[in-house]
């Protein structure tokens, strides 16, 4: 889920378990250079609840994106530039040390998209 602004300070999480019944598991929490809430969370409950839950999120301007989606990067675009590096969420991105390479572990990534704007000659792919 990404959270405008002005909706990071929100109980938001809260209102789905208690209007909702729905449990939920959170797996990445952050707020973006641009003060944008990213929450990763596994989302449990009734369908019927589950989907007035999610009609509840969108209502309110929150951004839901399932986690199938498939990231990866072209390794003959990247330039090892560093850019992706402070702005993953999830901290995918790593500098080797000794070559300055900037190393993708994609079994880390959350597809939560920052990366793709972040990189100057977009060498970050999204596949569905
Ligand atoms: S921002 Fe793009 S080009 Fe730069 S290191 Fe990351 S993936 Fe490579
Ligand atoms: S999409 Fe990019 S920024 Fe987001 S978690 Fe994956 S590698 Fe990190």
């Amino acid at each position: 889920m990404r959270f405008p602004r002005s909706l990071v300070d929100q109980p938001i999480i809260c209102r789905l378990v208690k209007d909702y019944n729905l449990v939920f598991n959170i797996l990445k929490a952050s707020v973006s250079p641009k003060e944008e809430g990213l929450l990763v969370l596994e989302l449990s409950g009734e369908q019927r609840d589950y989907d007035k839950g999610i009609q509840y999120l969108a209502e309110l301007g929150v951004e839901i994106q399932p986690l199938s989606r498939d990231i990866t990067r072209n390794e003959e675009r990247c330039t090892h530039c560093g850019a992706c590096v402070t702005i993953c969420p999830t901290d995918a991105f790593v500098i080797e040390p000794l070559s300055r390479r900037v190393i993708f572990d994609d079994a880390k990534c959350i597809a939560c998209e920052l990366c793709l704007l972040a990189c100057p000659p977009r060498a970050m792919e999204v596949h569905f």
